[in-house]
């Protein structure tokens, strides 16, 4: 069996997408056929649709909390954690997933990139935080308001917007010496360049997933197979 050595004095950046979700039966972007769960991304996951239909937009993403909270973290995400509780501060996990697969699994040095379904900040960022919010809105009229009088809105990161934690995220890709993206099609950027960058600094650098990805010729290793099935025992801690 394929494994991935990780050496006693190695910083690990792992960059996970929806594939590490997709055994918890959560449906990816990719392999929806550009319809996710009945919707066009175009209408709910871009801020003119925000603009245009808050409605619809709050429709979907109650929908997607509906599915992420029934969800229940897998081998793979299981597999991460252990890999962290191991490496201590030499490991660093920036998701894509909105979903919280990952904390429930026990990691606790991750960024969610993209945002996490289970919060809802103020649309006009008016500086107060993001707020916890795991409500399945029924209709637009029970969605809060900011203490500013604006309207609250998913705490997604639509296409278009600039991801969170970008100077964090960027430190650590540059201290890293190998780094490992599991489940993302490499497609969305900035998240399809880390490995660029990386490989830039001279990181080893894998992918892990059923295929391979659209930037394959950056990766100096490929193990192809399901997260949930590879990523347990994958791993060689040396030293
Ligand atoms: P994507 O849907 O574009 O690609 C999914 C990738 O996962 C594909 O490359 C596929 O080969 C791979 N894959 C499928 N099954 C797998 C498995 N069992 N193990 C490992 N890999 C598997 O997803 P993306 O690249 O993450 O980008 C899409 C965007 O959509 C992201 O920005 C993400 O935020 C968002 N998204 C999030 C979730 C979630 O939070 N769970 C779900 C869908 C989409
Ligand atoms: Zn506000």
């Amino acid at each position: 069996m394929q494994k991935v050595s990780i050496l006693a004095n190695d910083r690990v950046f792992v960059l996970t997408g929806a594939g590490v979700s997709a055994e918890s039966g959560i449906q990816t972007f990719r392999d929806s056929d550009g319809l996710w769960a009945g919707y066009r991304i175009e209408d709910v996951c871009t801020p003119d649709a925000w603009e245009a239909s808050p409605a619809r937009v709050w429709d979907f993403y109650s929908a997607r909390r509906e599915a992420a909270f029934k969800a229940e973290p897998n081998p793979g995400h299981f597999a991460l954690a252990e890999l962290e509780q191991w490496l201590g501060e030499r490991f660093f996990l920036c998701t894509q997933n909105v979903d919280d697969l990952h904390e429930r699994a026990g990691s606790e040095r991750l960024v969610h990139m993209h945002g996490e379904l289970a919060m809802a900040r103020c649309e006009d960022d008016c500086g107060q935080p993001p707020v916890s919010d795991r409500t399945i809105y029924k209709s637009l009229t029970a969605v809060g308001r900011c203490s500013c009088g604006a309207r609250m809105r998913p705490h997604i990161v639509f296409f278009g917007e600039m991801p969170l934690e970008m100077g964090k995220i960027q430190r650590e890709i540059d201290r890293s010496t190998l780094m490992m993206v599991i489940g993302t099609s490499g497609s969305v950027y900035p998240a399809a360049n880390f490995v660029r960058w990386a490989r830039q600094k001279g990181a080893r650098t894998v992918y892990i997933g059923p295929e391979a990805p659209q930037n394959a010729e950056s990766f100096s290793e490929i193990v192809l197979g399901k997260a949930g099935q590879v990523l347990p025992g994958l791993f060689q801690v040396e030293g």
